[in-house]
C-alpha cells in the first residue's frame, strides 16, 4: 500500500531540485515513487499519510567509518594522549567481549540520529556484525579487517548473502598489515566488485615507521612479535599505498591526517575517496586533517564517527557540527550534507539505493536537527 510522507522541507540532494518546501514523498514497498510538493502530489494520492510536521528531512545518513565491535567501550579508553597510548590502552580492554545490549544501544542511537547505512570494520566478528546490521534493518558493508602477515586460504570475507548489505575487505594499516596481505585484500575486494577501506596517514608514528625513522610504536609492535622483518619503504604513507596499488576509485582512505599537498594530489588522481573522522582524531590526539585542501582538491569526501573507543557517540550530526564549526572556508549546507549522503553513497557503490531523495531510491530519510541547520543561516 502506498504511503505519503509530508514535511516542511525536503533537502533531496538531487541536482535538479535540491530543496522542496511543503514537501511530500510517496513510497511503496520501501521504494520512493515520487517526490514533490505536497499540494501537487496529495490530490491524486490515496493511501496512508504521515505528516512529520515542521521539520526538514534529508536522505538517510551513511556513516562511512565505524567499528561497532568496540561499541561497548564508550567512555572507557584514554583520550588526548596520542595514538600509542590510546592503542596500548585499547589492547588492555575486553575487546573480545561484545555484549548484545551494547549493540542494541548503538543501533538505537544510529536510528535516532538518522543513520541508515554503516560502513563498518570488523576485526573479530564479521559474520556476527553482518547479521546484526541485517536484523536491525541497516544497509551495510562489513569490511573484514586484514591485519598481520597471513593471507587466509579461503579468502578474507566470510560467505553469506544478505538483503541489505554485503561483506568486503579492509586493510588495517600500512604498518600492521604485511604488503602481501594488503595486496591480497585489495585484490579480493576488486574480485568481489566491492569497496576497499584502509586507515591511511592517521598519525605521526605511521609517517615515521614508513620513513624508517625511530618510532616508539614500531618498538611496541616488534616487542609483540609483529613486523619483525619490516623493511621501511622510506616513503610517505600515501605514496606507499599508491605504489602498492591500493588506491583507485573503489578505495576509501580513512583519516588522512598526515597528508601533504603531493599526497592529496596522489589521492585525487587515483579517484579514491577520503573518509574524515575529525572527532576521533581529536579524541586520540593525532591532530587535524587538512580538510580544506582535501575538499578544494575535489576529492570525494565522507564523514565517519570511527568507533566508540575513540568518540563520544555515533551521531553523525554531531560529527558534522564539529566539522562545520572548525572548517576554515566556504562550506554550504549542501556540501556538508553531501559528506553524509551522496558522497559516501558513491564511495560505497550504493548510489542507486541511497544518498538522494528521488524516485527509485530506498524510502529512508533523516530529520535534520535545528542546531545543525542554524550553522548555515
Ligand atoms: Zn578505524
Amino acid at each position: 500500500m502506498p504511503e505519503l510522507t509530508r514535511a516542511r522541507r525536503a533537502l533531496t540532494m538531487t541536482p535538479e531540485q535540491s530543496a522542496i518546501d511543503d514537501a511530500a514523498i510517496i513510497s511503496d514497498n520501501g521504494v520512493i515513487i515520487s517526490v514533490g510538493r505536497y499540494r501537487d502530489l496529495a490530490p491524486q494520492f490515496s493511501g496512508s499519510v504521515t505528516d512529520l510536521g515542521d521539520v526538514s528531512i534529508a536522505p538517510g545518513l551513511i556513516n562511512a567509518h565505524s567499528h561497532l565491535e568496540l561499541c561497548h567501550l564508550r567512555g572507557s579508553t584514554i583520550a588526548g594522549q596520542g595514538f600509542m597510548v590510546w592503542v596500548e590502552d585499547l589492547l588492555r580492554q575486553p575487546i573480545f567481549d561484545l555484549p548484545e545490549e551494547a549493540l542494541a544501544k548503538a543501533s538505537r542511537e544510529l536510528k535516532r540520529t538518522g543513520t541508515v547505512m554503516v560502513a563498518d570494520i570488523a576485526t573479530r566478528f564479521p559474520e556476527r556484525m553482518a547479521g546484526f546490521f541485517e536484523k536491525s534493518g541497516f544497509f551495510f558493508i562489513v569490511f573484514t579487517e586484514a591485519i598481520g602477515e597471513t593471507v587466509p586460504e579461503d579468502g578474507f570475507v566470510p560467505a553469506g548473502e544478505y538483503a541489505l548489505g554485503c561483506g568486503s575487505v579492509a586493510g588495517h594499516s600500512l604498518y600492521t598489515t604485511h604488503v602481501d596481505v594488503l595486496r591480497a585484500a585489495k585484490a579480493e575486494s576488486a574480485t568481489l566488485g566491492r569497496p576497499f577501506s584502509l586507515h591511511l596517514a592517521e598519525h605521526d608514528d605511521e609517517v615515521a615507521i614508513m620513513a624508517g625513522e625511530p618510532s616508539g610504536f614500531l618498538d611496541l609492535l616488534q616487542g609483540r612479535g609483529r613486523l619483525l622483518d619490516f623493511v621501511p619503504p622510506r616513503k610517505a604513507p600515501t605514496q606507499q599505498a599508491a605504489d602498492l596499488g591500493l588506491l583507485d576509485e573503489r578505495t576509501l582512505c580513512v583519516h588522512c591526517v598526515k597528508v601533504s599537498d603531493a599526497d592529496i594530489e596522489t589521492i585525487r588522481q587515483s579517484g579514491a575517496s577520503i573518509c574524515l573522522c575529525p572527532r576521533s582524531n581529536e579524541f586520540i590526539g593525532v591532530g587535524r586533517a587538512p580538510w580544506e585542501a582535501i575538499r578544494d582538491a575535489g576529492i570525494n569526501c565522507c564523514l565517519g564517527t570511527d568507533s566508540l573507543a575513540s568518540n563520544h557517540d555515533l551521531n553523525l550530526w554531531n560529527e558534522a557540527v564539529y566539522f562545520r564549526e572548525r572548517y576554515q572556508g566556504v562550506l554550504s549546507l549542501h556540501d556538508m550534507l553531501a559528506m553524509m549522503t551522496v558522497n559516501p553513497a558513491h564511495a560505497m557503490g550504493v548510489e542507486e539505493t541511497l544518498g538522494t531523495l528521488e524516485p527509485g531510491r530506498a524510502a529512508v530519510w533523516s530529520i535534520v536537527p535545528d542546531d545543525f541547520l542554524q550553522l548555515f543561516e
